[in-house]
């Protein structure tokens, strides 16, 4: 079984459409992909509908990866990933949260855009507004610095103008680590912490704030991930086996907007298991084709 439990889609910042999303991960021969875009569940609705049509076997995970701020190393605030699967999207905290965090997503890029803009930096705010076809983040914006010839790649942009120091990246006031994994529990979720030692944004996790989530409800950690190197994986297999927490390895794809490819890194089938006996939320979405 190949499992692939992390991909974006034109829902948030990634490039292929949710359908094309579906279709590629047939194309791969993905068992079992999870649709885990920033703050929103607006794909849900078109991967059901073209996993529904699939001429072979494949299981979509109805996912969202939302936006949080954790206790880093010193005291300091970090940014982290959660993972969310399997939930009830309605449920009316967990609604008007993840609206909150696409009214932050807009302002804050607006910001951003429009410094830049009077910078001199030849972008124009309102096309990157524009640009997102759903839920906006940087890679839309670094797309558009690619285009105007102010960087060569989105992984340039990632390194000068977007990275976390960056004057350009501003804050925005996303959920409390352990507020968002109670909510997800409440909404029959299981919630799983996305790449923790990532170091690109700005600091990782306290492991003492890791075992605070673990106590509001805390499922599971990705550990093989593109961000992560084999020291970090390592120590990742040990707190997960310190804390009874579920392991996941994912690509992460967000189509052309990361080298990545869909199904590169996965989940171990027992691990795929556990999720699916711990979620009271929503059922995965299947195809009508079996063998
Ligand atoms: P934002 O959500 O606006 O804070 O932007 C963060 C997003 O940028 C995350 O979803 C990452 O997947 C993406 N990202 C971070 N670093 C890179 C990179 N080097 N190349 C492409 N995408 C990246
Ligand atoms: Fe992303
Ligand atoms: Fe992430
Ligand atoms: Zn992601």
């Amino acid at each position: 079984m190949k499992i692939d439990l992390h991909s974006h889609s034109t829902a948030s910042d990634g490039t292929d459409s949710p359908a094309a999303l579906v279709l590629a991960a047939a194309h791969v021969g993905l068992d079992v992909l999870a649709i885990t875009d920033h703050d929103t569940t607006a794909g849900w609705a078109e991967a059901q509908e073209a996993v529904r049509l699939l001429d072979r076997s494949l299981i979509v995970v109805p996912g969202m990866e939302m936006s949080c701020t954790g206790r880093g190393e010193g005291g300091r605030l970090v940014s982290v990933h959660l993972l969310a699967y399997l939930f009830e999207p309605h449920s009316p905290v967990f609604a008007e949260e993840t609206v909150r965090l696409q009214s932050e997503r807009i302002a804050r890029m607006q910001k951003m855009t429009i410094m830049m803009a009077a910078d001199g930096i030849p972008i124009n705010p309102e096309e990157v507004m524009n640009s997102a076809q759903g839920v906006i983040g940087r890679p839309h914006l670094a797309a558009a610095l690619v285009n105007a010839g102010v960087v060569d790649s989105v992984d340039e942009a990632f390194r000068g103008l977007l990275s976390a120091d960056s004057r350009y990246v501003l804050p925005k006031r996303d959920t409390p680590l352990t507020v968002a994994v109670e909510m997800v529990r409440a909404a029959g979720g299981v919630p799983v912490l996305a790449h923790p030692k990532a170091r690109s944004r700005g600091g990782v996790l306290d492991t003492e704030h890791i075992e605070e989530a673990v106590e509001a409800g805390l499922a599971g950690i990705e550990v093989d991930h593109m961000d992560h190197n084999a020291d970090d994986r390592k120590a990742l297999l040990d707190l997960a086996k310190g804390l009874n927490l579920i392991v996941t390895g994912s690509s992460d794809y967000h189509g052309s907007h990361k080298r990545v490819e869909l199904g590169q890194y996965r989940t171990h089938p027992s691990q795929w298991e556990k999720i699916q006996e711990m979620a009271t939320g929503v059922s995965v979405l299947e195809s009508g084709y079996s063998t």
